[in-house]
C-alpha cells in the first residue's frame, strides 16, 4: 500500500494544522479509516487510539447504531435552521439532555463547537445581570484552567502558563486566582470575592478535572465550596464540563453528580455526538432561563450559530444516548481506570517521572520537565498506539469500548515508552 497517498503530499502545503509550528512539523500520519478503537493508516498499519480524537470518540469509531442514525437523518432532513422552524432531533436531545442533568438544568442552547458553548455560557451570565439592570461582565476563573480558543475563552483560560498567554492584553480581563482545596482557601478566596462586589458575574471552572491544562484533578470539596462562595456573593456558577461530561469519569455521566453540586450553567461538546459530528450545548437552570423572559426584546438572548441543533449531530447525539442507556458505559469507564491505575502505577518511581494518576477513564503521567512530545509519541507509534502527549505529561482517554487487550497494548506502550526515555536520563 502506498505510504504517502497523492491527497496527502498534494494538500500538505495548503492544511493549516492545530497548535502546529509549520515550519518544523512532522508530517501527519494520513487515516485512510477507522473501525472501534483503531485508527487504519495508509501505509496499512494499525493504531489504537488511546486519546478518542481529543477526547469525543467514547464508544469508539463507525458505532452501528450510531451511524445508523445518522444515516437515516441524512436521508430525511441534514439541516434546518433553528429560528423559526424545528426539527424533531434538537427537541428529543434537549428533553433528553434536561433530563438526565441533575434538578432544574431544564433549558439548552445549541451550537457547533465547545468554545462556542463556553462563549455562550459567558453571554448568558453576563446578560442575566444586564437584564436586571447590573452591569457584571467579568468572571471568576482558575490557574490551569482551559475554556477554548476564541476571544472570549482565551480570557477564562490559564493566564501564564496556558497557550493563550500571549495574547495578554488584548483578552477581557478576568479575576484569576488558584483553585480553592481547602477551608482557609475557600475564606481566602471569599475575601477576592467580596472586592470584586458588582463587578463579577460568575465562576468558570472544569470540575474535578482540568483537562487541556495538564490533567489536574480537584476534589468535590473545590465545587462545593465554590458553590457557597457563589450563593454568598450572588455570581453565577458556570461548569464546563465539556471533558469530563458524558461518562468519561465513570462514577456518573456528569462531574456535577459526582461532586454532588448543582451549577447553574453546564456546557457539554466533546464526546456529545460520540465523536462523530461537531455539537455543543450550552444548559441553563430555570432561574438563568427565566431572567431572559420579558416583554423588551433585547433582553432576549443574542445568538445564534448558523448550524445550531444541527440534525445530523443531533441524530448522532441522540443515538450516543441511546447507547449509554443500552450499554454499561460508566462501569467500563470505571473498569478503564482500575486497569490504567495498576498498569501505570509502576512508573511512579522511575527517574523523571513526577506523578502518575487515574480518575475514571482518565490514566495520566507527569514528568518532571516539559514532555519530549515527538519521542514518547514515535515511541507509542511503533508499539500501535497513537497517543499525544502535551505540556508535561504523557496521557491516555481510550474509547469506553475499549477492550481489555487493547487497553493492555496502551498501558505497555506508555510503559515502554516512559521507561525508554527514563532510562536515558542523565546519560
Ligand atoms: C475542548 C474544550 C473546550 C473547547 O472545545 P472546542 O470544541 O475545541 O472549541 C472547552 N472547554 C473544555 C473543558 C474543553 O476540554
Amino acid at each position: 500500500m502506498n505510504a504517502t497517498p497523492d491527497w496527502y503530499t498534494k494538500g500538505r502545503g495548503h492544511v493549516w494544522l492545530p497548535y502546529t509550528q509549520m515550519k518544523t512539523v512532522r508530517p501527519a500520519l494520513p487515516v485512510v479509516s477507522a473501525e472501534g478503537v483503531r485508527l487504519r493508516l495508509a501505509d496499512g498499519r494499525e493504531l489504537v487510539d488511546g486519546i478518542s480524537s481529543w477526547w469525543a470518540t467514547v464508544h469508539g469509531y463507525r458505532h452501528p447504531h450510531i451511524e445508523a442514525a445518522v444515516r437515516g437523518q441524512l436521508e430525511t432532513l441534514p439541516h434546518v435552521m433553528l429560528g423559526g422552524l424545528a426539527h424533531e432531533q434538537a427537541y428529543v436531545l434537549a428533553r433528553r439532555l434536561a433530563g438526565l442533568l441533575p434538578g432544574d438544568l431544564d433549558h439548552v442552547f445549541f451550537s457547533d463547537s465547545g468554545s462556542v458553548a463556553v462563549e455562550v455560557a459567558m453571554k448568558m451570565a453576563a446578560q442575566f445581570w444586564l437584564n436586571r439592570g447590573q452591569r457584571r461582565v467579568k468572571f471568576l476563573c482558575f490557574r490551569g484552567g482551559y475554556h477554548g480558543d476564541t476571544f472570549a475563552t482565551m480570557s477564562v483560560c490559564d493566564p501564564d502558563e496556558g497557550m493563550h498567554s500571549l495574547f495578554k492584553g488584548a483578552l477581557l480581563e478576568q479575576v484569576v486566582v488558584d483553585l480553592p482545596r481547602d477551608a482557609a482557601q475557600e475564606a481566602a478566596l471569599g475575601d477576592v470575592l467580596a472586592q470584586h462586589r458588582g463587578e463579577l458575574a460568575g465562576i468558570v471552572v472544569e470540575p474535578l478535572v482540568q483537562g487541556a491544562g495538564g490533567m489536574v484533578f480537584h476534589d468535590p470539596f473545590t465545587l462545593q465550596a465554590l458553590r457557597r462562595l457563589a450563593d454568598e456573593h450572588d455570581l453565577l456558577l458556570i461548569f464546563d464540563e465539556i471533558f469530563v461530561g458524558l461518562g468519561r469519569l465513570g462514577d456518573a455521566m456528569f462531574a456535577c453528580q459526582i461532586a454532588g453540586v448543582q451549577p447553574d450553567i453546564v456546557t457539554l461538546s466533546k464526546a456529545l455526538t460520540g465523536g462523530t459530528l461537531p455539537l455543543a450545548a450550552t444548559i441553563a437552570s430555570a432561574r438563568i432561563h427565566d431572567g431572559f423572559l420579558s416583554d423588551d426584546p433585547l433582553h432576549a438572548l443574542m445568538h445564534g450559530p448558523t448550524y445550531m441543533g444541527n440534525a445530523l449531530g443531533c441524530a448522532a447525539a441522540n443515538a450516543s444516548l441511546d447507547l449509554f442507556e443500552r450499554e454499561p458505559r460508566l462501569a467500563q469507564a470505571q473498569a478503564i481506570g482500575k486497569a490504567l491505575e495498576r498498569m501505570l502505577a509502576p512508573l511512579r518511581d522511575l527517574p523523571g517521572v513526577k506523578d502518575v494518576r487515574t480518575r475514571g477513564a482518565i490514566g495520566v503521567v507527569q514528568l518532571d520537565r516539559a514532555a519530549p512530545a515527538d519521542r514518547l509519541s514515535a515511541g507509542c507509534i511503533e508499539r500501535g498506539v497513537w497517543l499525544r502527549p502535551f505540556r508535561d505529561i504523557l496521557y491516555t482517554t481510550p474509547p469506553l469500548t475499549i477492550g481489555e487487550e487493547d487497553l493492555g497494548r496502551i498501558g505497555s506502550a506508555m510503559t515502554a515508552a516512559i521507561r525508554d526515555w527514563s532510562a536515558g536520563l542523565g546519560k
